[in-house]
């Protein structure tokens, strides 16, 4: 390290690198095990004082975002293995298999345990954290300096911990100057966010688990709760009121087949149905006047815009009959409390925003939302999803703010107590302007924290041919061998789950606590740890003074949020946080003292200025890519198991996980299709769209319909043949529609 870099450093930073090896003493020596392990060392994997050598704790699962608690059992203070909690609201004692498994994919063989940095025979060679940090400084700043600001940019996470978003959104729009960031968030809950923010005032889902076993009524749109939620499902199975299960999916899913009412629908019908829906339900008088008076504007224009809306024109565009349609207005109608949820299925779709704002009509114009049992709900995916929503700093400002507004801005500045000018004046690209910018040339360094570019974004060969394009690519993650971190130019290794501290937040806007049971292997690091080096080896490691650990993040984290409608002020420290079973936003009075299931708009008040949710459509539109024939099948995608979790860097390490789910690329596809086509099943065929082809297992089955194929998202094949398009408004890609031909091998 030069004396210059040293002397810029803090005292946080001039301790913190000499924790971790007496680094500015000794600039080129390697970084060892044991200097890693010193005693004292900043976040540095030692399991916490509080935590007895021999004790269990609890700690909230690293998968998905139901957020269910996990029970760590210690040996030595170390997690050893690990049971459901029975007393948390979540999950009341309940795990799926990733959940059960979290601890072993820890051990993985290929976890990244030292910095990689390409060499000039392009191999990834183990380097120094030194020689890491000064190599990624000195390249994104070269970079900065010869093409401008927006040049470097990068890409986060719905899967680190809320104070690990929140440093890194600050450090590279504050402290490194980026313009462009964004997280693989985008691919999964952007719709949700614009669809509320629309209709709100403010990304708040409603709900509370609870409203799933208190619903008469449960429609669910898009969504394989069974599977991707199944302990989401088991609410549902709880429920004493035998509910009325409506599915609405193309597909005859493990959820549609234990539904009351299934209706298979024509893929990207959603939008006519469900304001077909709305049309039959003004027409009989089955809505609440007096909740659209006082609590929303826009209800009359909607209500002229869906007169054209007959059941008829959604008969047809379904492929559903009208006496369903009408049945199925006629349950919202007379159920007492009708919940709407929705997942994937809507929120990757080219118009996945109208069709979340045709549910939350719905639940708004039914006055079906505020109370128990009720709500227009998006489930989310990623453990850490909400966190990324509220934290990530990326195309939106803190705490839902906005980076276009001034007020906003200065809060944000305040406090943090930083120069308001470090602020960018306008939100970042999302994702897919970002890919674009590296297309066009404007991108040429790219930090991709957590995520797997190369396997889970949309036409994948496109993807990883822009990712080669890059003058610098660095990947931080746990896994030295994901696709991404193959193309990387510098790899960074980080600690996973169980090896960090931090908060998530769950579907249900609950924050839990995530706790540090395992010692990170060999030399990798907590991401906060990682961000706050880089920002000393930066030069701005003074701004960052205050983000000392993950806790003391959280501090900060709860000033940003005050007077925010995610306020949670009232939530003292994580050990609050812990014994209290969690903490659902809005908390503002001492979190042991709040009531555990907490809806919101009870009080009938949005967040608009006016108080009012307001109603929001738009005319339908057309498949950009229908089959033709050329590629005479759609190719819908969707989560394969309950045992896969999206790129399987985690699950696809665990010896019992792998047991569970086929191991090779499978297609679903219709009998009736098969036998055209002399395919039988495990047949080897091959499938083909204008992007690409891929081979796969057929799996003949009645679960598809006639034309439809089915490709789960956990290969990394499935996104060679997906046709990149987004949805306008939340840029989200839409996954689940393209052209494809399939044939047999002749083997
Ligand atoms: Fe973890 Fe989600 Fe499974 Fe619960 S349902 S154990 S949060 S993966």
């Amino acid at each position: 390290m030069s004396s210059r870099t040293l002397d810029k450093m803090t005292g946080v930073g001039r301790g913190l690198l000499q924790s971790l090896g007496q680094l500015t003493y000794q600039p080129d020596g390697p970084l060892t095990r044991d200097l890693v392990r010193t005693p004292g060392s900043f976040g540095l994997g030692q399991v916490p004082e509080r935590l007895r050598p021999d004790a269990v704790t609890d700690m909230v699962c690293g998968f998905c975002a139901t957020g269910c608690s996990l029970r760590v059992h210690l040996k030595e203070g170390r997690g050893v293995n690990l049971t459901p909690t029975t007393d948390y609201p979540v999950n009341l004692g309940m795990a799926c298999p990733k959940g059960w498994e979290a601890l072993n994919v820890l051990d993985a063989t290929d976890r990244a345990t030292t910095p990689l940095l390409r060499n000039d025979d392009g191999q990834l060679e183990p380097v120094s954290w030194h020689t890491a940090l000064e190599t990624f400084c000195e390249r994104f700043k070269e970079i900065g300096a010869k093409h401008g600001p927006q040049s470097v940019a990068f890409l986060s996470t719905g899967q680190m911990v809320s104070e690990e978003m929140a440093l890194l959104g600050a450090l590279a729009k504050f402290g490194m100057g980026m313009l462009h960031g964004d997280g693989n968030t985008r691919q999964c809950m952007a719709t949700a966010v614009t669809a509320y923010k629309e209709s709100f005032g403010f990304d708040a889902p409603p709900y509370t688990y609870q409203d799933f076993e208190e619903s008469d009524v449960i429609v669910l749109v898009g969504s394989n709760l069974s599977v991707a939620h199944p302990i989401m499902w088991e609410r549902v199975c709880r429920n004493p009121n035998s509910p009325h299960i409506v599915v609405v999916d193309p597909r005859r899913t493990e959820t549609a087949m234990a539904a009351t009412t299934h209706l298979a629908i024509q893929p990207k019908s959603d939008l006519t149905l469900f304001y077909a829906l709305a049309h039959i339900l003004i027409r009989e008088g089955w809505i609440d006047r007096e909740f659209i008076q006082a609590s929303t504007t826009g209800f009359e224009e909607f209500a002229l815009f869906v007169q054209p809306y007959t059941p008829e024109r959604a008969a047809e565009a379904s492929g559903n009959p009208v006496e369903t349609i009408e049945q199925v207005a006629r349950l919202i109608h007379e159920g007492r409390r009708v919940s709407f949820w929705w997942t994937m299925g809507v929120n990757q779709n080219y118009e996945g925003v109208r069709i979340a704002q045709s549910l939350i009509n719905l639940a708004l114009m039914t006055g079906n939302i505020g109370r128990p049992g009720t709500g227009a709900n998006s489930i989310t995916g990623q453990c850490n999803a909400m966190g990324s929503r509220m934290w990530s700093n990326t195309t939106g400002l803190f705490a839902g703010r906005d980076f276009a507004n001034a007020e906003h801005r200065f809060e944000v500045a305040e406090a943090l107590d930083i120069p308001v000018e470090r602020i960018p004046t306008e939100n970042s690209w999302p994702y897919h302007k970002i890919m674009d910018g590296i297309r066009s040339g404007e991108i040429k360094g790219l930090w991709i924290v957590c995520t797997n570019t190369a396997h889970s974004w949309i036409h994948q060969s496109e993807t990883r041919e822009l990712l080669s394009q890059l003058d610098f690519l660095v990947v931080q993650d746990m896994y030295h061998t994901t696709e991404t971190a193959q193309l990387a130019d510098l790899v960074l290794p980080a600690a996973g789950w169980g090896e960090k501290e931090g908060t998530f937040i769950n579907s249900e806007r609950r924050y839990g606590v995530v706790k540090r049971v395992r010692r990170p292997p060999g030399e990798s690091l907590p991401d906060f740890s990682i961000f706050r080096l880089v920002a000393e080896y930066w030069g701005c490691g003074d701004m960052f003074a205050e983000w000392t650990s993950p806790e003391a993040a959280f501090e900060i984290l709860k000033r940003l949020s005050q007077g925010r409608p995610c306020d949670i002020t009232g939530i003292d420290d994580y050990a609050a946080l812990d014994h209290a079973g969690g903490a659902q936003w809005p908390c503002t009075e001492p979190v042991a003292t709040v009531v555990q299931q907490r809806r919101l708009f009870e009080d009938g008040q949005f967040y608009h200025a006016d108080g009012r949710a307001k109603f929001r459509w738009e005319e339908s539109r057309a498949m950009p890519e229908p089959p033709d024939a050329e590629y005479p099948f759609l190719l819908l995608t969707g989560r394969g198991t309950a045992s896969q979790w999206h790129t399987q860097t985690r699950t696809g390490k665990s010896a019992v996980l792998k047991k569970l789910y086929p191991e090779r690329l499978h297609v679903e596809i219709h009998p009736e299709d098969a036998r055209e086509l002399r395919v039988e099943s495990h047949a080897r065929v091959v499938i083909r769209s204008r992007r690409g082809e891929v081979v796969a297992t057929a799996f003949v089955t009645p679960t598809v319909a006639r034309g439809q194929l089915f490709l789960p998202m956990h290969y990394e094949a499935t996104n060679q043949l997906t046709l990149p398009h987004f949805d306008p408004y939340s840029h989200q890609p839409s996954y689940k529609d393209c052209a494809v031909s399939i044939e047999p091998i002749q083997e």
